[in-house]
């Protein structure tokens, strides 16, 4: 799932911000990952030296805050086991037998609730 996400996550990070997003395939909402500050943002470096080190500062973050994006959003986002395809919680259907996505539950005529967003617990 996790490998999933990877593929499917987009990145809309600046020079300032780490912020990836996910679109459903079913309804295209878009979900936008928790924005994480690059600790230098506001640091204009000043030598050749501190530009190459802000640099590599900058990818290094940037993959951390990829990893937070993907763990966040599985729990936005679901795999239907039919069509492949990843799809928000309210596309996704709890059903009986096998969890499915809302165009294959239609397709079937199996019938489930949607994944509630789930709470955030701090
Ligand atoms: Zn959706
Ligand atoms: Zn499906």
């Amino acid at each position: 799932m996790k490998q999933f996400l990877r593929e499917y996550l987009t990145d809309r990070s600046d020079e300032e911000n780490f912020i990836f997003s996910v679109t459903c395939t079913e309804c295209g909402s878009v979900w936008k990952s928790t924005p994480i500050r690059f600790s230098k943002a506001r640091a204009k470096p000043l030598t050749e030296a501190k530009h190459i080190i802000a640099q590599a500062l900058y990818e290094r973050e940037h993959a951390r805050a990829f990893e937070d994006a993907v763990n966040e959003a599985v729990h936005h986002f679901n795999l239907c086991p039919l069509c492949k395809r990843l799809v928000c919680n309210h596309c996704f259907l709890i059903c009986d037998d096998l969890d499915m996505c809302r165009t294959c539950a239609g397709y079937l005529q199996e019938e489930g609730e949607a994944v509630l967003e789930e709470v955030a617990v701090y």
